[in-house]
């Protein structure tokens, strides 16, 4: 391979990259999206390797070192990516970004460490010297804010935010000093400039603990969203000390998509980023419901062979899952139950809310696992004009999604969000386990509805006894 076969594989892979992304964006070539992405990395993993020894500059590759500890990597990634449950996915991200954010910061020491740097003079020292600072601190604020998100998804750490008094003025400050430290670091010579850049990693470190620690467990498949286009720029940041072009693509485009994915969370639970990141809401699901106005009335309890015999009389069901169909694993007897219904030619469809569950196509990905075929699962958008003409309406494990709060109640903390109408159907039947809040640890007034029944129990166990009487 020449250096020109080399640029032309990172080119490929580029495009590949993009190709995935779009891939992702649909159930339906999800699977290609993919494929696109292991063919690109694989490539570029290749290309990557024969630019190391074809390329001068870089000298002697040691890859007796490099070799088992890739293979380490890749084997260890594979056993986890297997194990990993789909509601502990965002911890596993989590985790992920803290490498690429420790690989920045080390990247940035060991280039400013690096003979070659030294060597260099003007405008080009300057450049590079401002790369290595943005990647060691963007990489370092990544680092410790991943390890600090990946606690608290994983409980090891308390999902309460912790909230310093002037914590605020004490990020400005960091920043304020971070910025001053890298104006000296661009100045002085090697040695003085080594100890800024590594008291700016120090404050790096501390502020992506500060600013993760203040934000409530619950927010953290945004913040961990957030952290991954820190991530991206990070990587971004090393491809420049790296001269590496498809690492700076690669790092933009995980940058802008983990940016923009962060806006459409924020966007479907109408709230800003700014409030996610210094609100300190949504500390704990499961917890006693609380904010907003009180509700009044009772619920109506029903039991798993009413439910059946509903579902018998039904023409119309619709299914509106949420974060209590994924902790129970209830997306199987939900397909079984579909199946059922629909070879007695009952029309039924799914409902799925941008931001059901705890990652966006949480539901999908469950639902796809199960094999519920795609032409019946509906987003949000799509279905709340039709709810009006459903029979029956089952909220297995949802919450949030489905309150009416939202839209009613202008004192609520979910006020405005948009949600799935649920109680415009002509029945509703709440499949859950108490009457404990969800994520937002709102009150339900779909629960107190006149057309609302509640089943409670874990769901895959209610929906197997629906199963079983559906006959
Ligand atoms: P919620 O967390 O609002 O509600 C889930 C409900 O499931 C709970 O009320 C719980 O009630 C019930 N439940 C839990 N386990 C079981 C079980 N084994 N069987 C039956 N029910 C169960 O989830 P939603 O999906 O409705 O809403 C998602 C929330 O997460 C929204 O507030 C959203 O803003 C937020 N969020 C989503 C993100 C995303 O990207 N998807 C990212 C960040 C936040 P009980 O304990 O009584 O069983």
């Amino acid at each position: 391979m020449t250096p020109g076969l080399v640029t032309t594989a990172y080119l490929v892979s580029g495009i590949l990259f993009v190709l995935s992304l779009g891939g992702l964006s649909k159930q339906e070539s999800a699977r290609k999206g993919n494929l696109y992405g292991i063919l690109g990395m694989a490539l570029a993993i290749i290309a990557t390797f024969v630019q190391l020894t074809i390329d001068p500059k870089y000298g002697v590759i040691n890859f007796q070192f490099l070799a088992p500890l890739m293979i380490g990597g890749a084997v260890l990634g594979m056993i986890l990516a297997k194990r990993v449950e789909m509601t502990s996915m965002p911890e596993l991200v989590a985790i992920l970004h803290s490498f690429v954010g420790a690989a920045a910061v080390l990247v940035g020491l060991s280039t400013f460490l690096d003979p070659a740097t030294a060597l260099m003079s003007g405008s080009k020292k300057l450049i590079h010297d401002v790369e290595i600072l943005l990647g060691v601190f963007i990489g370092g604020v990544t680092f410790t804010g991943s390890v600090i998100a990946f606690g608290k998804l994983r409980g090891s750490l308390s999902g309460t935010p912790f909230l310093l008094p002037g914590r605020h003025l004490a990020n400005l400050g960091m920043v304020g000093v971070s910025i001053w430290l890298g104006s000296q670091f661009l100045e002085q010579g090697h040695d003085e400039a080594w100890i800024s850049l590594l008291i700016v990693m120090g404050i790096s470190f501390v502020l992506g603990v500060h600013l993760i620690v203040a934000i409530g467990g619950a927010d953290m498949p945004v913040v961990v969203s957030m952290l991954n286009s820190y991530s991206g720029w990070a990587a971004a940041a090393a491809g420049f000390m790296l001269k590496n072009d498809l690492l700076i693509i690669t790092g933009a485009l995980v940058g802008s998509s983990g940016a923009i994915l962060s806006y459409i969370m924020c966007k479907a639970m109408n709230r800003s980023l700014a409030n996610v990141i210094f609100g300190g809401f949504g500390t704990s699901s499961g917890s006693s419901p609380g904010g907003g106005s009180e509700v009044e009335g009772t619920i109506t309890e029903t039991t798993a062979d009413e439910v059946a015999e509903e579902l018998k009389e039904a023409k119309e069901v619709m299914i509106v899952p949420g974060y209590g169909m994924a902790v129970a694993q209830a997306q199987h007897v939900v397909k079984d139950i579909t199946e059922t219904l629909r070879a007695r030619d009952v029309n039924v469809r799914f409902a799925i809310h941008p931001v059901a569950g705890r990652l966006p196509g949480h539901m999908n990905v469950l639902l796809a696992e199960a094999n519920v075929p795609y032409d019946i699962v509906f987003e949000m958008d799509e279905i709340n004009d039709d709810l009006p003409e459903v029979d029956l309406l089952l909220v297995v494990g949802a919450n949030d999604i489905v309150n009416p709060s939202a839209l009613e109640d202008s004192s609520s903390p979910i006020a405005g969000m948009p949600v799935i109408e649920a109680w415009k159907a002509k029945s509703v039947v709440a499949l859950k386990r108490s009457m404990a809040a969800g994520y937002s640890g709102v009150e339900n007034p779909l629960y107190f509805k006149d057309n609302t029944d509640m089943l409670f129990g874990d769901a895959k166990d209610t929906l197997s006894a629906v199963f079983a009487k559906l006959g």
